[in-house]
């Protein structure tokens, strides 16, 4: 048994109940668990391991990333892709994902989780729906352990080809059996559902307009009949996505979602930028959770999800920087101010929002979405999952007045410090399990063979 005391916080952001910030805070942490949480002087000064943060650092929750395609990161800012829509974009991009290969999909998730971890997150979701070349949800699954990232790995799937009216191309779907099969294998392998769980494995047949109503109904029955195997998907995200499900099934995405017995506190739905106000009510009531994805979005210029009608009805929100060829960051830290700057727009109302109200977004948000009751606050009991950001850096001058507010009004991008499951991963802002670097240079290489190749 190892302790680690994390002295002299400058502010203590523990977004326990009742949302407690704490100067001059000290937390005292035992192996992969938080023992004790206080003001410095009321915890004892001993321990294994001290981190002195000299009064000059706030420290906060992990937050929680709820969606995103790791493999993505190879193929950012694609000339071909940079102006177009959701159908387009991917009609664009299937073809150069059709050449992913295992190595491609273990360095861009190596990439995508530092990416992550550098801007605060220490748990993440991320959703693989594409297998090309023998590549596999373990590819990922190793990519990721590697960096040391709490991790949630969506067995993602597509089976509907073009010649049967979906929007991918045949080449790229798989055999619902085999899905299936596959699916079953990687929760036996991996599931871990308990306390402080690092790995997790989640079904997510990839949208309606790419798998068949029978693979989300199977899907859902197979994760129900394991502990803690929650599911996910894409539900309207723009008005393509539902004319299609109009057209299609002759419902709405809200609608269709209940019709597979997609409805439920296990499961949540990424992006819902055009749910209707019916549907909203439902996730509401049944805690059905929504990761919110604001830049891509944007970006693809999908709309403005309504997310004070959703937290009003109590849905369950978290926030996702969804595929990094959509954002194209994997940038949480920056996700957490762009949500909080669109909610205002949207309402044309400057309290829309509030800067503490988007932090909450990014971590018990986070932790209620992917079902978690380990992450998302600071408190004994809780995994020592939490990161700490210098304060006497340019971002935050002239704004020590208030800054955990600053958090997000000033654009902090990374952080100084970052312990997942107790372990340092960053270091004085340096990443510790990788060689960056090397990582860079390789995701490089891969990502052009992508492109040009
Ligand atoms: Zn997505």
């Amino acid at each position: 048994m190892l302790t680690l005391l994390v002295k002299n916080i400058h502010t203590l952001v523990t977004m326990d109940e009742t949302r407690r910030e704490i100067r001059n805070a000290a937390m005292l942490i035992r192996d992969n668990v938080i023992e004790q949480v206080g003001a410095t002087a009321e915890l004892s000064q001993t321990a294994d391991e001290v981190l002195d943060l000299s009064d000059r650092a706030v420290v906060l929750p992990g937050l929680v990333n709820t969606h995103h395609h790791f493999y993505q990161t190879l193929t950012r800012a694609v000339p071909a892709a940079q102006n177009c829509d959701l159908f387009k974009w991917l009609q664009t991009l299937y073809p150069i994902w059709a050449k992913l290969t295992p190595r491609a999909v273990y360095i861009s998730a190596q990439m995508a989780a530092v990416e992550l971890i550098r801007s605060g997150c220490t748990t993440a979701s991320d959703h693989l729906y594409i297998y090309p070349n023998g590549s596999t949800l373990d590819d990922e699954i190793q990519g990721v352990q590697a960096v040391g990232l709490r991790f949630h790995a969506s067995r993602g799937s597509m089976s509907v080809g073009e010649s049967q009216g979906g929007l991918p191309p045949d080449s790229v779907v798989e055999k619902e059996t085999d899905i299936l099969k596959d699916s079953q294998r990687l929760i036996e392998q991996y599931h871990d559902n308990d306390r402080h769980a690092m790995l997790r494995i989640t079904l997510a047949p990839c949208s309606p307009f790419s798998v068949t109503q029978d693979l989300m109904r199977e899907s859902a029955a197979m994760a129900r009949s394991y502990s803690g195997v929650r599911l996910h998907t894409h539900l309207a995200e723009n008005n393509s996505d539902v004319e299609y499900s109009l057209a299609t099934f002759g419902m709405t995405p809200g609608d269709y979602a209940a019709s597979v017995g997609w409805i439920g506190s296990d499961v949540w739905h990424a992006h819902c930028v055009q749910l209707d106000d019916k549907a909203i009510q439902q996730f509401g009531k049944t805690g059905t959770g929504v990761a919110h994805c604001p830049c891509s979005n944007m970006r693809l210029a999908s709309g403005l999800a309504p997310i004070r009608k959703m937290l009003h009805h109590n849905v369950p929100v978290g926030l996702g920087v969804d595929g990094s060829a959509s954002n194209d960051t994997s940038n949480l830290l920056n996700e957490a101010r762009t949500a909080f700057l669109m909610a205002r727009v949207r309402e044309l109302d400057a309290a829309a929002m509030t800067a503490r109200e988007a932090l909450e977004l990014a971590t018990l948000g986070g932790a209620k979405v992917l079902g978690r009751d380990d992450i998302g606050y600071l408190a004994p009991g809780m995994s020592a999952d939490f990161i700490a950001i210098n304060l006497d850096r340019p971002e935050f001058a002239g704004a020590l007045h208030d800054p955990v507010a600053a958090l997000i009004f000033c654009q902090v991008n990374t952080v100084d410090y970052s312990f997942i499951n107790g372990r340092k991963i960053v270091d004085q802002g340096q990443i510790t399990t990788i060689d960056l670097p090397t990582l860079i240079e390789e995701h490089n290489r891969l990502a052009h063979q992508l492109i040009y190749l």
